[in-house]
């Protein structure tokens, strides 16, 4: 078991933004987690990383406990996330940027720089390496975000809306990365809105609804959930399939 977390929730204030949370990953996976805006989602994954400590509930990363670690101990353990807004440092340039990745595990420049631009090359980044991260469009600050992270050299990635914004076409480059980065070893937990995405990315589903599992399974059996349809995609989506 690379990832297991239970019963985890997290409250601010009265209010339970993640309620009774449960994930289990195994090594090589691809998992998926949906569910609609506020329902919990990137809440979760800021308590499996280390960014919020969890009301209660528990993590373990490969068997060690990881509840109240800090961040930069989970990232040494290999778990690392992009945010859904890409945290760039601006006026460093975009080799620099992976850098910051690249110390984790390679604290002399020379090392880190070399580390750096071999994921530059496998996020197609190359060609960027010394413009400015201010310079960059959605695509290319979407991937950088997942450059960041790739040069911490993680077993296991939680990709929040990694692919949020981009067109059709980015879209499939990006489906594309994720696969490369799969094949490259890399546990996979991905937050996405994009059912296509979903659909030809993940082996399993988990959908999320008012900070709770509301249901798993193989991911073409949950998109057809009425349940999940209902929570999930709203009486819009329903109506377009006839069924309201
Ligand atoms: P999702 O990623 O599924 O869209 P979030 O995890 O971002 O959902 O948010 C879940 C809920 O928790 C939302 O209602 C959000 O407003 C609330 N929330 C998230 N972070 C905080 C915080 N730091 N303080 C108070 N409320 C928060
Ligand atoms: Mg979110």
């Amino acid at each position: 078991m690379l990832l297991k977390a239970e019963d985890v929730t997290m409250s601010f204030g009265g209010f339970r933004a993640v309620s009774g949370a449960s994930l289990t990953v195994t090594r090589g996976e691809v998992v998926g987690l949906i569910g609609p805006n506020g329902a919990g989602k990137s809440t979760f994954f800021n308590c499996l990383v280390g960014d919020l400590k969890p009301t209660s509930g528990r993590v373990w990363l490969e068997g060690h406990e990881v509840t109240n670690a800090s961040p930069e101990e989970h990232a040494k353990l290999g778990i690392g996330r992009t945010f859904q807004l890409p945290a760039t440092f601006e006026e460093l340039t975009i080799l620099e940027n992976v850098m910051v990745g690249a110390f984790l595990r390679h604290p002399h420049v020379r090392q880190a720089r070399e580390a750096a631009q071999h994921v530059l090359e496998l996020t197609g980044l190359s060609d960027l390496a010394d413009q400015k991260a201010k310079m960059l469009g959605t695509p290319g600050r979407k991937r950088l975000e997942i450059a960041r992270v790739l040069a911490t050299e993680p077993k296991l990635m939680l990709l929040d809306e990694a692919l949020a914004g981009l067109t059709p076409s980015e879209v499939q480059k990006a489906i594309e990365l994720v696969r490369k980065i799969h094949s490259s070893g890399v546990t996979l937990v991905i937050v996405e809105h994009i059912m296509e995405v979903i659909l030809s990315l993940t082996d399993r589903v988990l959908v999320f609804n008012q900070g709770k599992v509301i249901a798993s399974g193989a991911p073409a059996d949950v998109v057809n959930d009425p349940a999940v349809i209902e929570a999930y995609l709203g009486r819009s989506h329903a109506r377009r399939q006839g069924t309201h």
